[in-house]
């Protein structure tokens, strides 16, 4: 079913820059991710000049899909489940996003999920649009088999939605390199061809790309030395704490670790712990293998989560689900620098006490855009059927992500405006000089 957007887009506003007043429709603590990244754009928007007239392509999603996704369980009944796939804007090429498995999936969070990869394709010029999409389900309440069939079922629904030239899916929360095997098949299957290039973050026998598992943390901390370099802070003797200790989380915390910055404090869904001294993040992650939470882990406090937002150290990365700083908890942040390792984590409300507070914020569009940069290379590399080394993959995601950083750390420090603010305006203005050259069909 093809049905229009549900939230009301704000009417054009060419405010006046110095008068900037939140719009009274726009309530971003209460209305979630959507209202989130319709507030962001309306703080970019005076920043535009004459491309601010196009600013309303912006806050409408070109295309959204919802289907219902039957599956049949193990004990023989059948189960629906709600998916969905938005393409938020295809100006500079095919849409590209993650799937998200969560019960909390809705909506208005994979499309503002889809106008994130919108900007953050944008922000470090890799030449895809923006694509997300989502299934709200508890997939560890699934067995194996019954993770397949509702993967293939979602895959073969919005099949017309995706493939190598049009919209190419990746991970996101609770997908792996598994659930794209499974994806890359179905969408094969349907057409009558083999078809890598239909996902990224695929497993390395199939098409796959060295690099991949670790990109989006890898670019969290690329991004995280830029701005201790920029800050005079030195990395090694540095302290972090990370909430999510998943694909992003723990390749961050490998990496800082590996740098000699200190893993203070980690949170996931089941539990915080502390340790001033440094948690080893493989030790962790062989504790969480093995007995499902971090709590327990030998030589670490438990913290309340409470706790763990105040945690005294140079960086704090969120690398878990949206809305987790807010004006709630903001004041509180002791950190120097925060990492968007997660997309959303921080509301625009938390920015300006973080802002007023002196906390540096590098935002998801930037900090977690290593992913996505690295499945632009596998996509390059399906499509030449010639692959790279390990090596120059990282090679290549650092000088990226090492650039990317610089030019938009350049246009916060000529326009004086805050990192996010600066990744916005060198994202929308690509992606309405795109969409200004191509002009308007018919
Ligand atoms: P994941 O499923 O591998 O891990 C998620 C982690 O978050 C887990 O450790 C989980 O316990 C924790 N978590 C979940 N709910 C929580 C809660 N309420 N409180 C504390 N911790 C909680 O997911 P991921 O792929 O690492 O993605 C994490 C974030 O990074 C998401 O916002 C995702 O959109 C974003 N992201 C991921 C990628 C990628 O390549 N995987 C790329 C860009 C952005």
């Amino acid at each position: 079913m093809l049905i229009s957007p549900t939230v009301s887009p704000p009417q054009p506003m060419l405010a006046d820059m110095n008068t900037y007043a939140a719009p009274s429709y726009l309530a971003p603590e209460r209305l979630g991710p959507w209202a989130i990244y319709l507030e962001q754009i309306e703080r970019v928007r005076p920043w535009l000049g004459a491309l601010g007239e196009l600013a309303e392509t912006l806050i409408r999603p070109k295309r959204v899909l919802m289907v219902d996704v039957p599956i049949r369980m193990d004990d023989g009944r059948m189960a629906h489940f709600e998916g969905y796939r938005v393409h938020h804007n295809t100006a500079r090429g095919p849409g590209k996003g993650g799937v998200r498995f969560h019960p909390g999936v809705t909506l208005p969070e994979v499309m503002a999920l889809a106008a994130w990869m919108s900007i953050k394709n944008a922000a470090v010029n890799v030449p895809f649009g923006g694509a997300k999409g989502g299934v709200r389900v508890d997939p560890h309440a699934l067995s194996l088999s019954e993770l397949e069939r509702l993967t293939r079922r979602y895959t073969s629904e919005i099949g017309f939605m995706i493939g190598p030239d049009r919209d190419i899916p990746a991970p996101d929360v609770n997908t792996n390199e598994q659930i794209m095997a499974w994806m890359m098949d179905t969408w094969s299957m349907n057409a009558g061809h083999t078809a890598t290039g239909v996902v990224t973050g695929k497993p390395l026998a199939l098409g796959g790309s060295l690099g991949r598992r670790d990109a989006t943390g890898r670019g969290v901390f690329v991004t995280a030395r830029e701005a201790a370099r920029q800050c005079n802070i030195a990395l090694a003797g540095s302290r972090c704490a990370i909430q999510g200790f998943g694909n992003v989380g723990y390749a961050a915390a490998r990496l800082f670790h590996q740098h000699g910055c200190k893993l203070v404090a980690v949170q996931t869904s089941k539990g915080a712990v502390f340790n001033g001294a440094g948690i080893d993040p493989e030790k962790l992650y062989d504790h969480i293998k093995r007995s499902g939470t971090v709590s327990g882990l030998p030589g670490t406090d438990a913290l309340s989560s409470d706790e763990f937002w105040r945690t005294d150290a140079e960086f704090l990365i969120p690398a878990a689900l949206e809305e987790q700083i807010t004006r709630a908890n903001a004041g509180n942040v002791r950190a120097k620098i925060i990492v968007e390792g997660a997309n959303g984590p921080v509301t625009p409300e938390a920015d300006d006490i973080l802002n007023e507070r002196g906390v540096l914020v590098i935002p998801d569009v930037l900090a977690n855009a290593g992913g996505v940069t690295v499945s632009y290379f596998e996509w390059v590399q399906d499509f030449s059927s010639f692959f790279w080394s390990e090596q120059e993959i990282n090679a290549r995601l650092d000088r990226l992500m090492t650039e990317a950083y610089a030019a938009i750390a350049a246009v916060a420090a000529n326009r004086g405006t805050s990192l996010r603010t600066a990744a916005y305006i060198v994202a929308c203005e690509r992606i309405l000089q795109a969409r200004q050259l191509r002009g308007l069909y018919p």
